[in-house]
C-alpha cells in the first residue's frame, strides 16, 4: 500500500487514450496500424490562429495571464456566443480553461459533494462519469437506445431525475454516437427540466460546428432563456478549430457558479498559456467560412463510412448527422471466435482482437457505458477509411 487517495479508486487512463497508446506500440514495433480510436480532426490548425500565437510570443505576450482568462480572449468569447448561440453572457459569466475537459472538471469539483447524482443520457463520454466520481458524486444511467437514434427522450429522463440530482450533462452532437438533439426534442427536454428546479445542466457544445445534412444545432440555455441561470455552456477550439494541442476551452454560466470554478482552477493552474489564449483569440474572431467546408468534408467520410459498415453482414450502423464518430451494433459478432481462438465475448474483446489480428484501432462500447458496440472516429483520410473498413470486414467474416 503506497498511500494513494481513494477518490482515484477505479479511475483509469481512459479507454480512447488506451487504445490510442496501444497503437502507437504496435506501430513502433512495425506493423502498419489504422488508427480509427483518436477523437481529434486531422486537418491543421488554420494559419492565422498559428500566427496570432507566434506574434503573442515575440511580443512578449509570455507573462502570467488573468486566472480566468485575458480579457481579449474573453470578449471573442462574448461575441462567438451571440455570433453563433444566441446566448448573452456578461464579461464575468464567462470562465477560459485548459480544454473544455477543465472546465468540466471545474464544475463538477466546484460543485459534486459526496452522494450527489450526474445523470447522463449513455452513451456518454466517458470522462463525465470518472471527473463526477472524482467530486464524489454518483452516476445515473439514462438509456438513449439505438432505435432512437441515441436521442434523450424526455421522459426518459424525468423518470432518472432524483432529489439528489446534481448534474445533468447534454452533449450533442454526441461522443460517441454523433447523435444530434433537434430542436423541438431540447424543447420537451427543457420542459422536463423547469419543473426540477434544483437541477444544475451542463451543455457539452463541442461539436456543435460539425453538423451535417443540414442539421440545426441548438443549445439549452438559447432554446429556453428561462433556465439560462441553471446552465452551463461549454465549449471550445479543439474540435471545430482543429486545435486540440492548445488546450483552450471555455464556457458561459450563471455569475456565481463561474465564481467558484474560477476558485477551483486558482488551486490548480494559474490561467491559461498566453500564447496559445492569442491563438484562440485569432480563431475565434477570424474567417468562420473554412467550418462549413470542413463540415461538408466529414460528411462526405460519414457517408463512405456508414455505407461500407452496413455492408458487412452481422455489424448495423445508424447514420449520426454530428461529431466525427459511428458506432455501430456488434450483437452478432458475440459468442464467435477468431481464426486464431479468441474467443468474443464482449464488445471489449471485439476491439481487442481486431487490434491484434487486422491492426485496426477503434474504442469498445463498453467505455461509454453502452454495449455491444464499438466506436470508429472517421476524423482521418478516405483512404485509411476505406483500408480501415475493408479490414473490419475481413475480421467479421472470418469469426465462427
Ligand atoms: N467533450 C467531449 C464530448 C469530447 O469528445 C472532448 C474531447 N474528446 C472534450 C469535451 C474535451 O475537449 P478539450 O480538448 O477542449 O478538452
Amino acid at each position: 500500500m503506497r498511500g494513494f487517495a481513494d477518490r482515484l479508486n477505479g479511475i483509469g487512463i481512459s479507454a480512447s487514450a488506451a487504445m490510442t497508446d496501444k497503437a502507437s506500440v504496435l506501430r513502433a514495433e512495425g506493423l502498419k496500424i489504422i488508427s480509427l480510436s483518436s477523437g481529434e480532426p486531422d486537418f491543421p490548425t488554420p494559419s492565422h490562429a498559428v500566427e496570432a500565437a507566434v506574434e503573442a510570443a515575440r511580443s512578449g505576450d509570455t507573462k502570467y495571464p488573468p486566472q480566468a482568462g485575458k480579457p481579449a480572449l474573453k470578449k471573442a468569447i462574448q461575441a462567438k456566443f451571440l455570433r453563433d448561440n444566441n446566448l448573452d453572457y456578461a464579461l464575468d459569466e464567462i470562465l477560459v480553461a485548459n480544454g473544455a475537459k477543465q472546465i468540466i472538471y471545474n464544475a463538477m469539483m466546484a460543485t459534486c459533494n459526496p452522494g450527489d447524482e450526474v445523470v447522463l443520457p449513455t452513451p456518454y463520454w466517458i470522462s463525465y462519469a470518472d471527473i463526477a466520481r472524482l467530486g464524489g458524486a454518483d452516476i445515473v444511467q439514462v438509456p438513449c437506445p439505438a432505435e432512437n437514434n441515441f436521442r434523450l427522450s424526455a421522459a426518459a429522463l424525468d423518470a432518472a431525475i432524483t432529489p439528489k440530482t446534481k448534474w445533468l450533462v447534454l452533449n450533442f452532437p454526441n461522443n460517441p454516437t454523433g447523435a444530434c438533439c433537434p430542436r423541438k426534442d431540447m424543447e420537451a427536454i427543457a420542459e422536463v427540466l423547469l419543473k426540477h428546479e434544483h437541477v444544475w445542466i451542463m451543455t457539452d457544445d463541442i461539436y456543435e460546428h460539425l453538423v451535417y445534412d443540414d442539421f440545426q444545432f441548438c443549445t439549452l440555455a438559447e432554446v429556453e432563456p428561462r433556465l439560462k441561470d441553471r446552465v452551463l455552456t461549454v465549449n471550445g477550439v479543439s474540435k471545430a478549430y482543429a486545435m486540440t494541442g492548445w488546450r483552450v476551452g471555455f464556457c458561459g454560466g450563471p455569475r456565481d457558479l463561474i465564481a467558484v470554478m474560477n476558485n477551483m482552477q486558482g488551486q490548480s493552474t494559474s490561467g491559461i498559456n498566453t500564447i496559445a489564449q492569442a491563438a484562440a483569440v485569432a480563431a475565434l474572431e477570424g474567417p468562420q467560412d473554412f467550418l462549413r467546408e470542413r463540415a461538408t468534408e466529414y460528411q462526405g467520410r460519414r457517408d463512405l463510412v456508414v455505407s461500407l459498415l452496413n455492408a458487412i453482414p452481422g455489424v448495423e450502423c445508424h447514420t449520426p448527422q454530428g461529431a466525427f464518430y459511428v458506432y455501430p451494433e456488434i450483437s452478432d459478432c458475440i459468442g464467435k471466435t477468431t481464426p486464431e481462438g479468441r474467443h468474443i465475448q464482449s464488445d471489449a474483446d471485439f476491439v481487442m482482437a481486431l487490434l491484434e489480428e487486422k491492426q485496426v484501432a477503434t474504442v469498445q462500447g463498453a467505455a461509454y457505458g453502452m454495449s455491444p458496440f464499438f466506436r470508429i472516429s472517421y476524423a482521418t483520410s478516405i483512404e485509411t477509411l476505406r483500408e480501415g473498413c475493408r479490414r473490419i470486414e475481413e475480421f467479421v467474416l472470418s469469426l465462427k
